[in-house]
């Protein structure tokens, strides 16, 4: 007879791995099915002799007393995980001139002082507002209060009636100094334009109460502590399971159908993949819900990317000293918009230069632009010329790079939907836009009772929320299902 688990989870990403390891903990039989034959979905790395490359993750708020640190005390995995700092939060040029943001948060204040003296009532002005919400939104997590943010929906209100561009201009009146605080958009996919004001100023803000770091040996290593908490407490972490199906009985999910034809009966589930995927391939269309599938239709996918995977002969700390250098062309970000949105890949308006810092190993940098997929595009074909555009143009930005090339990976939209199922090679799920904050995404409880979604497609992006996202999840199952 097949075991039955209490829960399984589709996808292995870390908001999967997060969400398992706290169930695991305390008590349930915990099953991952993932399709990849490696864990952690975009938590994850790869060689090419002699480099290794992180495939996206290269900088996340985690400081020692930060949220994510506090999860990790909580499963009792702290000292496993070593972080090392970056050198700035980031940095913002723009043509010629850089500005260098200081990842310390003690540096912060002063930094932004001494470069704008004539704006410091507007910059603390800014940073009490940021100051503010913060306390109202994440302090509650650090308590591990059930609710999170949904207990603040008056709070919430304000800010999401406006976007972030808007919010920005509202405190700063100087336009250089606007673009200091635009030119972080990269982390989060949208232009400020319409990005969400909560979103932003909190990922601003977290980055200043916490710095912002890199994990020893890549973040792989924080999907591995996860699934050994979900090991050591009795749970199963399996890759190349591919979920073709899910199986209802009497209004829940009964069991999940593999790509090999075997079935996983479980209690409840819980998907980490993309609500599309889910919908359309996972359920038959009378489990389907309607609502539902609006609510999905009217959300926006953010965008993908062009990577570039570069590899070194020399140490290029010299050349590109900072870890994370965001270059724009200039700073008319509607048009980048526009650019992107249209699927025009013939102009590199911006830039993302990430170095990952591994004193044990020869430099490599992971180049990027946010593209996204296009019917019309042939992205094998395409991939390397756009590739070799952005190598050019990174060589006039910093003179000498190219030269010591000596492995070059390119990824399109399509390499990061192959690896990791997300719709569109998305990199943060649906976008951060002004109003999509949160539950405004999908909501975590799904319209069938045992199923629920997790991840970077409901509460929020990036690490430090999907982490959020999946802890939120568990104690809501815990809290649910007194076990
Ligand atoms: C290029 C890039 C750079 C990024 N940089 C950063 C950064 O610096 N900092 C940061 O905080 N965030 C960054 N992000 C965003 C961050 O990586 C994601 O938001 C986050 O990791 C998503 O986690 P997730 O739990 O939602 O799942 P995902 O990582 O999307 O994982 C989903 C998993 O589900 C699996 N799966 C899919 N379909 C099935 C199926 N049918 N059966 C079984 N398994 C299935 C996939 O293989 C995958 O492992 C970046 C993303 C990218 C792509």
């Amino acid at each position: 007879m097949t075991k039955k688990w209490d829960a399984v989870f589709i996808g292995s990403g870390l908001s999967a791995l997060t969400c398992g390891a706290f169930l695991a903990k305390k008590g349930m039989r915990v099953k991952v099915l993932e399709k990849h034959y490696r864990i952690g979905g975009y938590a994850h790395s790869f060689s090419r002799n002699p480099y290794r490359f992180e495939s996206g993750i290269h900088s996340v708020p985690m400081g020692p007393n930060g949220y994510i640190y506090t999860l990790l005390r909580a499963l009792g995995i702290e000292n496993k995980i070593e972080t090392i700092s970056h050198n700035c939060m980031y940095t913002a040029q723009f043509g010629d001139i850089q500005y260098v943001i200081p990842s310390s948060p003690d540096a912060l204040r002063p930094w932004f002082y001494e470069q704008f003296p004539n704006d410091r009532s507007d910059i603390n002005a800014l940073f009490d507002d940021m100051a503010f919400l913060y306390k109202e939104i994440i302090d509650p997590l650090f308590r591990f209060e059930k609710k999170g943010n949904e207990t603040n929906p008056h709070i919430l209100d304000k800010y999401q009636k406006q976007t972030y561009k808007t919010y920005i201009e509202s405190y700063i009146k100087n336009p250089e100094l606007q673009n200091i605080f635009f030119a972080q958009w990269p982390f989060a996919g949208v232009v400020p334009e319409i990005a969400s004001t909560t979103f932003f100023t909190l990922l601003f803000y977290v980055h200043a109460v916490e710095g912002s770091h890199y994990i020893k040996g890549g973040f792989g290593m924080l999907a591995e502590g996860l699934a050994d908490v979900i090991r050591e407490h009795g749970g199963e972490v399996t890759c190349s399971s591919e979920v073709i199906s899910l199986c209802k009985e009497n209004g829940k999910i009964k069991h999940a159908v593999l790509a090999s034809g075997e079935t996983i009966e479980a209690d409840r589930f819980i998907s980490n993949i993309s609500p599309d995927t889910l919908l359309e391939q996972l359920l038959d269309t009378e489990s389907t819900n309607r609502l539902w599938v609006r609510r999905s239709n009217q959300l926006t996918k953010a965008s993908s990317a062009l990577a570039v995977y570069l590899g070194f002969d020399n140490d290029i700390n010299a050349l590109l000293p900072e870890n994370i250098l965001f270059w724009y062309k200039n700073s008319d970000f509607t048009k980048m918009n526009k650019r992107i949105t249209n699927c025009d890949h013939t102009s590199n308006d911006h830039l993302i230069f990430l170095k990952t810092p591994h004193p044990e190993q020869k430099s490599t940098l992971f180049l990027m632009k946010f593209a996204n997929e296009s019917e019309t595009i042939n992205w094998a074909t395409e991939k390397d010329h756009i590739a070799d555009s952005m190598i050019l143009d990174a060589e006039k930005i910093i003179p000498g790079l190219s030269s010591h090339i000596t492995c070059k990976v390119t990824a399109s939209p399509q390499t990061f939907r192959r690896y990791t199922g997300n719709s569109g090679g998305s990199l943060y799920g649906y976008a951060n836009l002004a109003d999509r904050y949160s539950e405004a995404r999908i909501p975590m409880q799904t319209f069938i009772p045992n199923l629920y979604q997790t991840g970077h497609w409901c509460r929020g992006v990036g690490v430090w929320n999907v982490m959020e996202s999946g802890h939120t999840v568990a104690q809501r199952i815990l809290a649910e299902n007194i076990i």
